[in-house]
């Protein structure tokens, strides 16, 4: 019989790749903590109206990329595609809205209906973090500034760049709305398809069509950022002011809209030139209005998004140093209960110690092999004239020269603490 595979775009993390993993989650989770922010956890699956409301029914999440589908009751469900709709939806629904300053992560798998490709994925993961309730720019640029101290913590900073933007308020949107449609109309003919179909549902969008015509008719067209209104563009003249003060390097981008109907005032990017076409890992921006579009008391909020599998893409390219094999390898010639109680005891005296044993047994030859493909630093060897005498031996298998030190049980776990503290803090 054929063995069922994998969903299309939707991929397992083996355990190979899991160390990659953690090494990015326990820093994510690091510099959230470092800003104050506390983890949410929401349903995978929610109502589908919750996206259609939120996101906005003509975007391409909602229009083509959504999984939605009935369930035995015949109620309209949806995989979630983006984080920030079930968060809000939890901030209203629990009442976290007031008083104003909750800071949120989370994290977890997105689903989205589109081409696999490299680094576009049906079922991808992202990180995120929302504030609510402060409609200040110095709120903006706090977390721009987290999400730098981000890459910088990653060792990224130099392959990731940022690109803002201001998308105003809703009537500076909707009086430009009007121009540019002004402007595309009488050019109806030059623009591709979709681009024909978005000047009727969302003319926003077409600035973010790949198609050469359409991109040359758009560099001519009036920007968004000539019709913001005061209070928008002071809003968004102070957050320039705060990162050029803060040191931050960014390029204002007036083409950059975003993909989901909810942003307004500032909008961010931060895009690599080093994964091809999918360069943008991390997005989000200011969303003032979708607390009230869910049904909320009107509080203004603001997010982003990060593409997990993009950033390890491109933490594996600028070949970052994750892994994390045991220290120690216990080579063992006597009996598994010996074994077993010796490495019970260098893991109570020692909780940091990553130690394999070799419960299977086999010869010590074997054992040795199965400790160098292990990747460990060390093997602990316990033979029958070592048990005996209450010692073990300690080599470092990656010493040039046979390196091997011999230690009464009792000094074991003092001396692998000193080995292994050197440089490895987590
Ligand atoms: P793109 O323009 O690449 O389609 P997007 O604007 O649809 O991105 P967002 O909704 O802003 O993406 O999601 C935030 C981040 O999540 C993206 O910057 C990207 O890193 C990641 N992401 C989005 N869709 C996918 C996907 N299908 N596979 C893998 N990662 C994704
Ligand atoms: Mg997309």
């Amino acid at each position: 019989m054929n063995s069922i595979q994998s969903i299309r775009g939707m991929h397992d993390i083996l355990p190979e790749q899991s160390a990659l993993w953690h090494w990015l989650e326990s820093r994510v989770s690091a510099i959230f903590a470092a800003y104050d922010f506390q983890e949410i956890r929401t349903p995978i699956v929610e109502k589908a109206e919750l996206f259609t409301r939120a996101i906005g029914q003509t975007t391409d999440v909602v229009e083509k990329e959504m999984y939605v589908f009935e369930d035995r009751n015949g109620d309209l469900l949806s995989l979630r595609p983006e984080g920030t709709a079930g968060v809000v939806r939890s901030a209203i629904q629990h009442g976290l809205t007031h008083p104003p300053g909750l800071k949120v992560w989370y994290q977890g798998p997105m689903f989205r209906h589109e081409r696999p490709q490299k680094g576009r994925q049906r079922q991808f993961h992202q990180f995120g973090a929302e504030v609510f309730g402060i409609d200040q720019p110095g709120v903006d640029v706090e977390l721009i500034l987290m999400v730098e101290r981000l890459w910088a913590t990653l060792g990224l900073s130099d392959r990731i760049r940022l690109e803002i933007n201001s998308l105003g308020d809703k009537a500076d949107r909707e009086r430009y709305r009007r121009q540019l449609v002004e402007y595309l109309e009488p050019h109806r003919d030059r623009l591709d398809a979709d681009s024909q179909r978005r000047l009727e549902t969302n003319p926003l969008r077409i600035f973010d069509s790949k198609h050469p015509d359409t991109q040359a008719l758009m560099s001519g067209a009036p920007r968004l950022s000539d019709a913001l209104g005061d209070q928008a563009r002071a809003h968004f003249d102070a957050v320039c002011r705060m990162l050029d003060k803060l040191g931050v390097k960014y390029q204002i981008n007036t083409g950059l809209v975003r993909g989901l109907d909810y942003y307004c005032r500032t909008v961010f990017e931060w895009i690599t030139n080093d994964l091809g076409a999918q360069g943008t890992v991390c997005a989000g921006g200011r969303y003032d209005d979708l607390v009230a579009i869910q049904g909320g008391k009107p509080t203004p909020g603001i997010g982003f998004a990060m593409g997990v599998e993009r950033l390890l893409a491109l933490a594996e390219e600028a070949g970052v140093e994750f892994s994390r094999p045991p220290h120690a390898f216990l080579v063992s010639q006597v009996s598994s209960d010996d074994t077993l109680a010796l490495a019970e005891r260098l893991r109570d005296e020692l909780p940091a110690l990553r130690l394999a044993t070799a419960v299977s047994g086999g010869k010590f030859k074997a054992q040795f092999k199965r400790a160098d493909r292990s990747g460990a630093r060390f093997a602990l060897i316990l033979g029958e004239s070592e048990m005996a005498e209450g010692v073990v031996q300690l080599k470092d298998l990656r010493a040039a020269h046979a390196d091997q030190e011999t230690l009464a049980i009792a000094e074991l776990s003092k001396r692998l603490a000193q080995l292994i503290g050197r440089n490895d803090s987590d």
